[in-house]
């Protein structure tokens, strides 16, 4: 193996300050690292999280440590023998700080069983992990000088997770019956128990941490690092409850939670244009300055909307409720009637989140350009967000001619020519057909 690198989280932290210069142009940031690494089935930008990678990285050697089943490997043998007569998972998974002479200070050791205590501290695991071998494991004692932990290790009872079954602790006859124990060994298992009871404040039921329970594949897996990085990803990901609240408060409705995850999803499934998908993000996660929110920074300025210099100004107002826009939206859906020739109303929510399939009678393909006309509308409102005049149908439409040419052109590359007519052929149509019209 390579030598690790133990990095500091200092470093890291350093390094994401480099990249936020870039990303937030040395402006303050509006929105959480987190968000923008959450995955994009949840919301995310599926920015790249440094310090789970270096994690996931290093996971996946600890795992050539803890899979016996690799052990024939020339640098597993080296760096076994390093920790003779103590297995080498127990110096790193010990719940206790170990001597570095008992690895006879390798610095590759060294270094891996400091990156495991970072991972540890920072994802809060358990100090007694369920992966610990229970043979010559130098915190528990017994098992250095006791053959029948040997024996133990033939019949099954190699780590401190097999004396549990769903969480629970198994009692002496259900760990007899189970490994088919003998029963003088009754004291044995009360040693382990004592063992476990020392490191771990409720040991007759244990929680099995997602990560330790994604770490029982073998180690010689595929995709190992994108595994385990997917596996820390989602164990920290940030909630968006706050979020789906304050839009409940906001637009007076309830959300439940499946359909706030469809929404979370649609931020990618609006458009294939990432500056649409970035739009959508900004505006679900609320980080569009509206009036009010400035207010709320700076006093003195006014929450009052500029385009209707009637009512205060905040996200939904600006995007829908404004007076001023009801033309532009109502001529939008007016369009949208024509096209799928079936009454189709503005709806708050719908303009705000896109369409969701079960919102409308309309099919797939329809949906698609559905939520092309809404993300568009909105990158026009934005483009007129500091004005006091609104956009107009007319610059809807002509935006929409535009999609239409680069759809047309990227579904063709593809060989999905037909996908492109399903959804973009009865605006074409319309657009003839209003052309036939102009003498
Ligand atoms: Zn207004």
């Amino acid at each position: 193996m390579h030598k690790p690198i133990n990095r500091s989280l200092s470093l890291t932290k350093f390094l994401y300050f480099l990249g936020q210069t870039q990303i937030w142009d040395y402006r303050t940031h509006r929105i959480q690292r987190k968000h923008l690494c959450n995955s994009k089935e949840v919301g995310g930008l599926s920015l790249p999280n440094f310090i789970y990678y270096y994690w996931a990285v290093h996971i996946k050697n600890i795992m050539y440590w803890l899979d016996s089943s690799t052990q024939q490997l020339e640098w597993i043998r080296m760096e076994k023998e390093e920790c003779y007569p103590h297995d080498i998972g127990t110096n790193l998974l010990s719940p206790i700080k170990l001597n570095s002479i008992i690895y006879k200070k390798n610095p590759i050791i060294h270094n891996i069983i400091r990156i495991w205590k970072q991972i540890k501290v920072s994802l809060k695991l358990n100090n007694l992990s369920v992966l610990t071998p229970l043979l010559n494991n130098p915190a528990f004692k017994p098992s250095l000088i006791d053959n029948t932990y040997q024996q133990w290790d033939r019949l099954g009872i190699r780590k401190v997770g097999d004396m549990y079954e769903v969480g629970k602790l198994l009692s002496f006859q259900q760990l007899k019956l189970k490994f088919k124990l003998k029963d003088n060994q009754y004291f044995k298992y009360i040693q382990v128990c004592d063992f476990m009871k020392k490191y771990t404040h409720r040991f007759q039921t244990i929680f099995l941490d997602p990560l330790e329970e994604a770490m029982n594949i073998k180690a010689d897996s595929q995709k190992l690092i994108s595994y385990f990085y997917n596996n820390i990803l989602n164990r920290e990901s940030p909630s968006t409850e706050a979020l789906r609240e304050d839009w409940e408060h906001e637009l007076m409705i309830k959300i439940s939670k499946d359909r706030w995850e469809k929404h979370l999803m649609n931020t990618h499934n609006c458009s294939i244009n990432a500056r649409h998908n970035l739009i959508q993000f900004k505006l679900l996660h609320r980080l569009y300055y509206s009036k009010t929110r400035l207010n709320k920074f700076y006093p003195n300025v006014s929450p009052r909307c500029d385009k209707c210099l009637f009512q205060n100004a905040n996200i939904t107002h600006s995007f829908v409720g404004c007076t001023k826009l009801n033309t532009f939206w109502s001529d939008i859906f007016d369009i949208f009637t024509k096209l799928f020739k079936s009454r189709i109303e503005p709806k708050t929510e719908w303009i705000i989140f896109g369409i969701i399939g079960e919102d409308t009678n309309l099919n797939k393909d329809q949906n698609v350009f559905f939520n092309y006309g809404l993300i568009i509308g909105k990158k026009l409102i934005l483009k007129f967000w500091k004005n006091t005049t609104t956009p107009t149908v007319k610059m809807w439409i002509r935006n929409m001619m535009d999609i239409a040419r680069l759809e047309e052109m990227r579904l063709r590359l593809i060989d999905k020519y037909d996908q492109f007519l399903r959804s973009w052929s009865l605006f074409i149509d319309f657009l003839e057909s209003c052309d036939a019209a102009v003498p």
